[in-house]
């Protein structure tokens, strides 16, 4: 058996459910980048832009002097339909199916290291040098992914494997070690050859709730859902807030519409399965009374620690404005009084939308000692 073919099935009893190799090189898809990035559809992710970053994604010798095979690894993550009745709740809060479990970073990470400690060991004599990516911004994954034959890029951006749709995460072994390219890149019975196209589909750009894609295969970050709740670091922009829904981590309209995603199938992967469908879909009171210790405790492992307690809660905030229920309103005339301005602000506006006077009488009441400029307009709901 080939060393590539061994590594194939290697991945496979390490979890992974497809695997490709290609030759190191550019992304084929960098041009394109780099003319979203000067329409500046990154938004506030200018970390993407550095040019540091930009040349590893130009060469990934950058970052591995010698490289010369990319291994382009994938794990499922779907586990299950979040029941109609719960995701159609506004008193609730929804969180992407990728962040239902444990944070796949935790996952996926280890495994790839594995695998490119297993490389080293078949190596022989010969020095190998390896460095593993999971989702950390040096290499265009979906890109190379694709060109290793993982699947198609869809007009929702998303990497699409015909037969089992869009749900699952991305990592990259980058070796100094040649491989085998021509050999079916796949573990045996994962994936079939990608389908070219989406054909006349234009679901996923029809749903998505705040026109984010400016054209097929576009996406305009700034209007996105995922890093408005994510990425985004301070004020939601106002005119988007209410198409947000109840969507507070991320956000996966633009994949549930898609056909393909029919064919996934339930992973065996435990550590991806919500505890309880509170961890998928919370009652957004609860959300909105957290503090940064009961953050902590209940997020630990998660993916959503990543964003902090204050940024999950301005999250909150908007969408229990657009739940629109005074039973919202004690919990958010308490939020007027959080240490954090982000809070208070959007605090302010969810109660703008919910009205009535006892929240006026609170609105009123903050303002009369707010010191903060922003949380002011807000309060003031100019
Ligand atoms: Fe639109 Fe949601 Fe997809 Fe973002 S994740 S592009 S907001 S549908
Ligand atoms: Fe393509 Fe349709 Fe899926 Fe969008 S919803 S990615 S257009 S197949």
């Amino acid at each position: 058996m080939s060393l590539t073919a061994a590594l194939v099935e290697r991945a496979a009893a390490l979890g992974f459910n497809r695997l490709g190799v290609l030759p190191a090189g550019p992304a084929r898809r960098l041009d394109a980048y780099l003319r979203w990035l000067a329409a500046g559809m990154h938004g506030e992710m200018g970390y993407l832009a550095r040019p540091d970053r930009l040349a590893r994604r130009r060469d990934p010798g950058v970052i591995l002097p010698g490289v010369r095979s990319m291994v382009v690894a994938g794990l499922d993550y779907y586990t299950a339909d979040l029941p109609h009745q719960l995701a159609a709740d506004p008193a609730r809060g929804r969180f992407s199916n990728y962040a239902w479990g444990v944070d796949y970073h935790e996952v996926m990470t280890p495994r790839l290291e594995a695998l490119a400690a297993w490389l080293r060991a078949q190596a022989g004599g010969e020095t190998v040098s390896s460095r593993v990516y999971v989702d950390t911004g040096a290499l265009l994954e979906r890109d190379h992914a694709e060109a290793a034959g993982l699947g198609f890029t869809g007009k929702n951006t998303m990497l699409i494997d015909p037969r089992r749709g869009s749900w699952f995460f991305l990592g990259v072994l980058l070796t100094t070690l040649p491989l085998d390219y021509g050999l079916p890149a796949k573990p045996a019975s994962a994936v079939s050859p990608p389908q070219p196209s989406c054909g006349t589909c234009t679901r996923c750009l029809a749903a998505c709730p705040t026109a984010a894609f400016p054209a097929p295969y576009v996406l305009d970050a700034r209007r996105c859902i995922s890093y408005l709740t994510i990425e985004l670091k301070g004020w939601v922009p106002r005119e988007l807030r209410p198409l947000m829904g109840n969507w507070v981590y991320g956000c996966d309209v633009c994949q549930l519409v898609c056909p393909f995603n029919r064919f996934a199938r339930p992973v065996g992967e435990t550590a991806f399965y919500p505890m309880d469908w509170d961890a998928a879909a919370p009652p957004l009171l609860a959300l909105l009374a957290l503090d940064e210790a009961a953050f902590a405790r209940r997020y630990a492992g998660s993916p959503v620690r990543r964003i902090k307690r204050a940024r999950l809660v301005r999250n909150a905030c908007i969408a229990a404005g657009n739940w629109g229920s005074e039973m919202a309103a004690p919990a958010l005339i308490a939020l007027l009084d959080d240490g954090e301005p982000l809070v208070r602000g959007h605090a302010a506006w969810a109660l703008h939308r919910i009205g009535g006077p006892a929240t006026q009488a609170a609105l009123s009441t903050a303002l009369a000692t707010e010191t903060d400029n922003d949380v002011r307009r807000e309060l003031a709901g100019g």
